[in-house]
C-alpha cells in the first residue's frame, strides 16, 4: 500500500495552471483536460520550431553585416538571452537528475523491476551505438572520405596544434573511475553528472532496503522531484526566447566558409547521423517499442529541437524527460531512471561521428586501417561515447583517444575542429533521440508488471 501510495505520488503530473500559474497538485486528467493539455504542448512545440527557424534566418541576417554595431549590440543580447536560458536548464540538472534516479530507482526496486529495467536499457544502449559505429565505419568506407584530399591545406592548422597527453583506454577507464567514485558533495558542487548517477543509483536502493524506516525520505525525495518538474515547466516559457538566441548566435558567429573545405566529410557524416535518426532509431522504437514515429517525433519536438540548440544533451535533459512523461506516456519511475543515465552514457551521435571521422583522418594521412584496426576504432569509440559528458564538443575530446587507439595523429583533431561545433548540433539531436527512444522501449517491456497505483 506504502508503495503504491508512494508511485502514485509520483505520477502526479506537473502543469502550470494556464491562467494564474500555479502549480496544480492534482492529478492532470481531473484538473486539466487532455485537450487542454495537447493544445498548451503543441502551442509550445510550434513556438519552438518557428523560433528556430527565426533564429537561423536571423543568424544568416547578422552575419551579412559582421563589422557593424547592430551584429555587435546584437550579439550582445542573443550572448545574454541564451546564457540565461542556458543558466536555468543547467541550474536544474544536477538536482533534477539526483531526485530522478533516486524516486525512480525507489519505485523501480520496489516493484521488483530495477534488474529488468536495467538490463534492457543496457541492451538497447549497446545495440544502438553498435548499429551506429557500423554505419559510420560503413559510410566512411562507401564514401571514401578524405581521399584525395590534399593534407597540405592542413598543415599549418596541425603544426599549430598543442597534442594533449596521451589518451589511451586504460588511462581513460581510471580517469573515468576515479572521477565517479567521489564526495557526492564535491560531485554536486562540480555538476559531475557521474558521480551524482552513481550515488543517486545508491540512495535509491537504499531507501528500499531500509522500507518503513525511510518512508519520510521517499517522500522527500518524490515531492523535490515534483517541485523539479514544476520549475522546468517554468523554463520550457523561456524555451523559445532562448533557442532562438542560441541559434541566431551560432549562425552568425561560426564561419560557415571553412565548411566547403571539408564539406564532402560533414555532409556524410551530417546524412548519415540524420539516416541513424530518422531511419534506424524509428524502426527499432517501432519493433520493439510499438510507438510510430510521427507519435514519437511530435512528442520530443521540443526537446530534440533544444538539442540541436544548444549542443548539449545535460542540457536539454530536464526537457526530454517532460517530454518521456507527459508526451510519450512513459512512466516517471521508468523515465525518471533511464533518461538521466541515457544521457551519460548513451550517445549514438558521438560514436558515429568518432568512428566515422577516424577513418576520415587515416584516408586523408594515406593510411590503410586493417579491420582489426578499425575494430579497435569501434571499440574505443564506444568507450568514448560512454565517458563523454553531454556538453557541447565533448566528443571532440574523447576523439583524442580514439585517433591514438590506432596511431593516429591527435594533431589531426585541429582539421575538425572548425567544422565541430556545427557538426556537433545533429548529434546531439541523435544523442537525445536515443535515449527518449529507450525510454519508451523500456517502458513498454516492463510496464504490465509495473506496481500500477490504484486510481
Ligand atoms: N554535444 C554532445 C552531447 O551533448 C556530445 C558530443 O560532443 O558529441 O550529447
Amino acid at each position: 500500500m506504502q508503495v503504491i501510495n508512494y508511485i502514485r505520488g509520483v505520477r502526479r503530473l506537473y502543469f502550470l495552471d494556464k491562467k494564474n500559474s500555479i502549480f496544480t497538485h492534482k492529478i492532470c486528467h481531473s484538473d486539466v483536460t487532455l485537450k487542454d493539455k495537447i493544445t498548451a504542448d503543441m502551442s509550445l512545440n510550434t513556438q519552438i520550431l518557428i523560433a528556430a527557424i527565426l533564429g537561423i534566418a536571423f543568424g544568416f541576417l547578422l552575419s551579412v553585416f559582421p563589422q557593424s554595431g547592430f551584429f555587435t549590440s546584437s550579439l550582445y543580447g542573443l550572448g545574454i538571452i541564451s546564457s540565461i536560458f542556458i543558466g536555468l536548464l543547467k541550474m536544474l540538472l544536477i538536482p533534477l537528475i539526483f531526485s530522478s534516479i533516486v524516486v525512480g530507482v525507489s519505485n523501480l526496486q520496489a516493484g521488483g523491476q530495477l534488474g529488468k529495467v536495467w538490463k534492457i536499457t543496457v541492451a538497447c544502449c549497446v545495440t544502438t551505438t553498435t548499429l551506429a559505429l557500423i554505419l559510420g565505419i560503413g559510410c566512411a568506407h562507401l564514401f571514401d572520405v578524405g581521399k584525395g584530399v590534399d593534407i597540405a591545406l592542413f598543415q599549418n592548422d596541425m603544426n599549430q596544434y598543442q597534442t594533449p597527453d596521451t589518451l589511451t583506454p586504460t588511462s581513460f577507464f581510471t580517469n573515468f573511475i576515479q572521477n565517479t567514485l567521489i564526495n557526492p558533495f564535491k560531485a554536486f558542487a562540480e555538476g559531475n553528472v557521474l558521480a551524482v548517477v552513481v550515488f543517486a543509483l545508491f540512495i535509491g536502493v537504499a531507501l528500499v532496503h531500509g522500507g518503513e524506516r525511510f518512508k519520510a525520505v521517499r517522500q522527500l525525495a518524490a515531492q523535490f522531484f515534483e517541485i523539479m518538474m514544476l520549475m522546468i515547466s517554468w523554463v520550457m516559457k523561456l524555451a523559445p526566447l532562448g533557442i532562438f538566441a542560441l541559434l541566431a548566435k551560432l549562425i552568425a558567429t561560426e564561419d560557415l566558409s571553412v565548411l566547403s573545405r571539408l564539406a564532402e566529410f560533414a555532409v556524410v557524416v551530417t546524412g548519415t547521423t540524420i539516416f541513424h535518426g530518422a531511419v534506424v532509431l524509428p524502426l527499432l522504437l517501432w519493433i520493439f517499442g510499438k510507438m510510430d514515429p510521427v507519435t514519437f517525433f511530435k512528442g520530443t519536438r521540443a526537446a530534440l529541437i533544444t538539442a540541436f540548440a544548444t549542443s548539449s544533451s545535460s542540457a536539454t535533459m530536464p526537457l526530454s524527460m517532460k517530454c518521456a512523461q507527459e508526451n510519450l506516456k512513459v512512466s516517471p519511475a521508468t523515465a525518471g531512471f533511464v533518461i538521466p543515465l541515457g544521457t551519460q552514457l548513451n550517445m549514438d551521435g558521438t560514436a558515429l561521428y568518432e568512428a566515422a571521422a577516424a577513418l576520415f583522418v587515416a584516408n586523408l594521412i594515406g593510411l590503410d586501417l586493417s579491420l582489426g584496426q578499425q575494430l579497435i576504432v569501434c571499440l574505443t569509440a564506444m568507450i568514448a561515447s560512454l565517458g563523454a559528458p553531454g556538453i557541447p564538443s565533448a566528443g571532440m575530446v574523447t576523439m583524442i583517444m580514439v585517433l591514438q587507439s590506432v596511431g593516429l595523429p591527435a594533431e589531426a583533431i585541429a582539421i575538425l575542429l572548425p567544422i565541430d561545433r556545427l557538426l556537433d548540433t545533429v548529434r546531439t539531436v541523435v544523442n537525445v533521440q536515443g535515449d527518449m527512444m529507450i525510454s519508451v522501449v523500456v517502458d513498454r517491456h516492463t510496464r504490465e508488471t509495473v506496481t500500477e497505483p490504484n486510481s
